[in-house]
């Protein structure tokens, strides 16, 4: 039996990877900041809760991974756990740069001097590349990361082909684009706009205040973005992919489809200001055709295909028919 260790298992794609990982009769060990108080709302969710081990680990100490690693002998470490939100990074950039680069240097550390056969998985971003000058996004591209996130998540990038290249160590980079899912947190803006233009419908809330909208991101799926996470720790050979749709989509043509799936009035969506980033990239999308190349991934949603599936899910949860 393989096992498998997961940081940040409480988030959306632990709890997918998880679930994948299950399926394929992995012993899942999950991490969290403190047994105290985990979220098991996404395993109860998934039905896992009774499947999964779950340790408390601070990624800042790396005695306390050494004594995981070394208690568990994990064939594959998924990376998952950071401060995933790059507004969020503008009001904590000190401790989303220090965690989301720290946790990955103590776990490579650990990895080279007490597990070397230990592959890693690290969850890299999009946001590494930041303002680019041509399209679509490729692993050449170059990096101009725009957010104290984007910078973290581009430092662990470097740092994990560092490893790879000086002690050979299988440490791969699944450079992601956004993807949504019924399980993202409530400050995403698909999650957001989904949630919100329900609870219009059903008349518990008057408006849909949004940020701006007029900029294009390339979305996909996460249950079958982890798909890909997994086939990255089958090869032989450690690498970088990128995991995308491979297109891009305005963000005002997905509340205008929401709304109109839903039949709502698009005089209740109100643009505010307030909720502008102080930097934004105005569109990406990446080229996947390396990930379906080589990885046994084959990834052909449209974003509104996914549209449907998670408008659909949030109705059945929320009862309306
Ligand atoms: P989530 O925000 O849903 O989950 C993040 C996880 O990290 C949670 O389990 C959270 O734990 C944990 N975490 C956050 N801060 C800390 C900390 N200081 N110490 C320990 N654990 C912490 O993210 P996703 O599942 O969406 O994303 C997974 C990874 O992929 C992240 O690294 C993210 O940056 C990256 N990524 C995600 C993309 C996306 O579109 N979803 C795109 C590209 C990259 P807790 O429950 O305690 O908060």
């Amino acid at each position: 039996m393989k096992i498998a260790l997961i940081t940040g298992i409480t988030g959306q794609d632990g709890s997918y990877l998880a679930k994948l990982l299950l399926k394929k009769h992995y012993k899942v060990i999950g991490t969290v900041r403190s047994t105290r108080c985990t979220n098991r709302a996404n395993f109860e969710y998934l039905g896992i809760d009774d499947d999964i081990i779950i340790e408390e680990l601070d990624l800042l100490d790396m005695t306390n991974i050494i004594r995981l690693i070394q208690k568990y002998k994990p064939n594959e470490i998924y990376n998952l756990a950071a401060q995933s939100s790059v507004g969020l990074s503008f009001e904590q950039p000190i401790g989303t740069f220090s965690f989301n680069t720290m946790s990955v240097n103590n776990l490579l550390e650990a990895i080279r001097l007490f597990s070397r056969k230990t592959k890693l998985y690290q969850a890299s971003s999009s946001e590494m590349y930041g303002r680019v000058s041509s399209m679509p996004i490729t692993l050449d591209t170059p990096m101009q990361p725009i957010s104290p996130y984007g910078i973290s998540k581009m430092a662990s990038y470097f740092m994990i082909k560092t490893y790879r290249e000086s002690y050979g160590l299988f440490v791969s980079n699944g450079v992601l684009f956004n993807h949504e899912s019924y399980l993202r947190s409530n400050n995403f803006f698909i999650k957001k706009v989904i949630k919100d233009s329900i609870a219009i419908k059903n008349k518990k809330l008057q408006y849909l205040k949004i940020g701006n909208l007029n900029v294009k991101r390339d979305f996909g799926y996460a249950p079958s973005y982890v798909e890909a996470m997994w086939e990255m720790m089958q090869l032989n050979k450690s690498d970088d992919f990128m995991i995308c749709s491979g297109k891009s989509i305005l963000l005002k043509d997905i509340i205008f489809y929401i709304f109109d799936k839903l039949s709502l009035d698009k005089n209740l969506i109100i643009v505010d200001k307030s909720f502008f980033r102080p930097n934004e990239i105005e569109e990406i999308y990446g080229d996947n055709s390396k990930a379906k190349e080589i990885l046994n991934w084959n990834y052909s949603y449209s974003f509104f295909d996914v549209l449907d599936i998670l408008i659909e899910e949030e109705m059945k949860i929320n009862d309306i028919r």
